[in-house]
């Protein structure tokens, strides 16, 4: 059997049941954005469970579109959102719906419900309506509009529809309980009149349907079988199946609920995110540091690894904010297996290799992963000069620093033995050059078999190609930025160092492949192809632990 998207969970229980006594023999479930906005790792939750339930149970998954708030949605978000979820590995084939598809019949079934005597038109204004309403400890009160016969109520509502009335002036409101317990059921508004140019519909329509009565609706005309959604819409729930019961319509989706996925140190809300877009505090939407899925991909995180990350976070009812470590092992444990290894220099020091010939240039071999030889090797240019890390040099290092000071031996990673002779220094005091020695029978070891602790990359200068390094740290440092007063508070202002001078070894930059690799000892880097300054941008794409404390193992 093949692998399923989904483990098991009390959904898919659900399901296991109703398949089994016949209630249905088909799964059709629907991932509804609302195109107001770039999705989210949060939606990345149920596009998988919504998307990876569909495809265990050989049924299928509609991509529906809830824009019925002509005010905030665009067409370039409705874009962005099928892009991500392709990009995630799904698909809805021909099955992409709008809610606002079904602009005539939830008209008609707003009109039957008028008809049963259970809708009516209110002429409160917005504020006496909330102010009727009542709260958790007072009831509602009734709206002196109410009791509108079934005909004044058809009129008024066809008057609606016709613009003959005033934007906020009117709204149909279906007619349950003001004295009950949930709010959601005193007495909900189900329509309201505003004029705004809709995506889909342009001006046909100046009245609009609500959120809780359109899609329930668009769930039975659609023949879902389990609508999933969110915890919040738990106290929902019993308007979705009110106005299910009372239209005529043949369907009856079960809503389930589940919990919403929370990652530390991020936002999930596409309000807050727009506010960082806005602002300018982030470079657009898909800025690497963003938690939405563009940015995720911009930033070079693999889709397998996403879908890992949240199959392995599971489905419940049990509200939980998953740590921001979690997430990026997952990206380190699929990286590891797929990223072949490069050797790029972050922040330069130029070595000169005193006995090495001037004019010399080797080609030596490095194999492109160490634990999997299917990778492959390739051919890297040595020569006498070569740049290090600033950092694999110490002037006064003490005997557990196993790189370069003076007196020291390393092993160049792929290449020689070198022993560092001396620094020298500009006027400042800083060092800008090392001279070393190289022992020229110590490829692969050397004859008198001595060890050396470290191993450091290295970039030909002759060859290195120049590039620029962008390196990420987490956008917000609070770990629950949504639980101030203000999450803008909570922006750290390190969370991106660029490194203009950085360094590849030739050969990778020009590949215009869409990989990510490993810069040995370093991070997982992923060319920028949004964002070029002369120079190929590489984004990290997540650190290394342990980084060359493993290379170290492998070496010796
Ligand atoms: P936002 O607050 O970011 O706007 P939303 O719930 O309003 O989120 P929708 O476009 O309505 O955004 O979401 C589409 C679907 O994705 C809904 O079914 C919603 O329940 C689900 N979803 C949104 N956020 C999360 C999350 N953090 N975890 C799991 N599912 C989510
Ligand atoms: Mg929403």
């Amino acid at each position: 059997m093949a692998e399923r998207n989904v483990t098991e969970n009390f959904i898919t229980n659900i399901i296991d049941e109703d398949l089994a006594s016949e209630k249905h023999h088909k799964v059709v479930t629907r991932f509804p954005p609302e195109p107001n906005g770039y999705l989210h790792i949060g939606h990345a939750k149920s596009i998988c469970l919504n998307f990876g339930v569909a495809a265990d149970y050989q049924g299928i998954c509609h991509l529906r579109f809830d824009d019925t708030n002509p005010e905030k949605e665009s067409k370039e978000y409705a874009e962005s959102i099928q892009q991500d979820i392709r990009w995630l590995g799904f698909d809805w084939l021909q099955n992409k719906f709008h809610a606002s598809d079904y602009f005539d019949q939830l008209y008609g079934y707003a009109k039957q419900l008028i008809e049963k005597s259970l809708a009516y038109v209110d002429d409160q204004t917005p504020e006496e309506i909330r102010e009727n309403r009542g709260d958790f400890n007072r009831p509602g009160i009734n709206s002196p509009f109410r009791d509108r016969s079934v005909e004044d109520n058809l009129q008024l509502f066809r008057a609606m529809r016709a613009g003959e009335f005033a934007d906020g002036s009117k709204v149909l409101r279906a007619k349950i309980d003001m004295q009950s317990g949930n709010i959601n059921m005193r007495d909900p508004v189900i329509y309201r009149i505003k004029r705004m140019h809709h995506i889909n519909t342009g001006d046909q329509w100046c009245i609009y349907p609500m959120y809780d009565f359109t899609h329930c609706i668009s769930d039975a005309i659609e023949g879902i079988t389990h609508s999933l959604c969110t915890l919040e819409f738990e106290d929902h729930r019993p308007l979705y199946d009110w106005v299910l019961d009372n239209i005529d319509i043949g369907c009856h989706p079960q809503q389930i609920e589940f919990s919403r996925l929370n990652v530390s140190f991020t936002i999930t809300s596409k309000r807050r995110l727009s506010k960082l877009v806005e602002e300018g505090i982030v470079d657009g939407w898909n800025d690497p540091r963003m938690s939405t899925i563009s940015g995720l991909r911009r930033r070079g995180y693999p889709p397998a690894a996403i879908r890992e990350f949240v199959k392995a976070v599971g489905v419940s009812k049990k509200e939980s904010v998953i740590s921001m470590t979690v997430l990026e092992d997952a990206i380190r444990n699929n990286l590891n297996k797929t990223a072949p290894r490069v050797m790029g220099v972050l922040r330069p020091l130029k070595v000169v290799i005193e006995n090495y010939p001037e004019d010399k240039v080797e080609m030596l071999t490095g194999s492109n992963h160490p634990q999997d030889e299917s990778f492959g090797s390739r051919k890297i240019p040595f020569s006498r000069e070569i740049y290090v890390e600033q950092d694999d040099y110490q002037e006064n290092a003490n005997r557990k620093f196993f790189r370069l000071t003076e007196g020291r031996e390393v092993r160049l990673r792929h290449a020689y033995y070198i022993t560092c002779q001396r620094a020298i220094k500009d006027d400042a005091g800083n060092v800008v050059e090392l001279r070393c020695t190289y022992d020229p029978e110590s490829r692969g070891g050397t004859a008198d078999g001595r060890k050396v602790k470290g191993t450091i990359h290295w970039v030909s200068v002759a060859h290195a190609e120049p590039i620029e390094v962008r390196l990420y740290d987490r956008l917000f440092n609070h770990p629950n930025p949504a639980s101030l007063d203000n999450f803008m508070d909570a922006i750290n202002p390190d969370s991106l160092e660029i490194l203009p001078n950085a360094v590849l070894e030739p050969g990778i930059a020009e590949k215009d492949e869409d990989v990510v690799y490993q810069f040995e000892r370093n991070a997982y880097f992923k060319r920028d192809k949004t964002h070029e300054t002369g120079k190929p941008v590489f984004n990290q794409v997540v650190t290394m632990r342990d980084s060359w404390a493993k290379i170290e193992q492998e070496n010796n």
